[in-house]
């Protein structure tokens, strides 16, 4: 059957980031999946309390701490598990996440220094839902993303290839 996906807000268009900007992505998987009414859409910084804009945060350690020195740890933390409980109550099939940030990076997050160097990491979020057995992906690898959709969701699904009627 049809698999929900979360995906990063941001990406979506929505104002959220930490500048009140968005991370739009325009690409014909993310419009296709829109348009089958399968996107949950989730902040997780907004979720977990904080205002947008916000000062900007990096991991730095185990916390989350803002460039003005103020320790987040907990908002982050309440914002992963909102994105968890979304995760779970609409049982999706992945998520896709806004890499680099310290809550959705999936492969790499900001070094904690603030001087835009970035390491291999996770954001808090992405670990969270990794830990609790979800996959996550960047929107830098929507064919990997893809292709573990069409996996979860067998070989009956329908995609463009498929031209068996229903
Ligand atoms: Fe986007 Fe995630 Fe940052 Fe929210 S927390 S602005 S969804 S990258």
């Amino acid at each position: 059957g049809r698999r929900a996906i979360l995906v990063s807000a941001c990406l979506l268009g929505h104002p959220v980031t930490y500048t009140g900007d968005d991370n739009f992505v325009d690409d014909p998987r993310l419009r296709r999946w829109l348009a089958e009414g399968r996107v949950i859409a989730v902040c997780p910084e907004v979720a977990g309390g904080l205002s947008t804009p916000r000062p900007p945060a990096e991991i730095r350690g185990d916390r989350v701490v803002t460039v003005d020195g103020r320790d987040v740890t907990e908002a982050f933390q309440k914002g992963a598990e909102a994105a968890l409980a979304l995760a779970r109550h609409f049982d999706v099939a992945l998520a896709l996440l806004k890499q680099s940030s310290p809550s959705c990076g999936s492969r790499r997050i900001y070094d904690g220094t603030f001087s835009g160097r970035k390491i291999p990491g996770e954001g808090v979020t992405a670990r969270r839902l990794r830990e609790a057995g979800f996959l996550v992906f960047g929107e830098d690898e929507l064919d990997r993303a893809e292709a573990a959709l069409r996996a979860a969701e067998g070989p009956s699904a329908n995609g463009p290839s498929d031209a068996e009627p229903e």
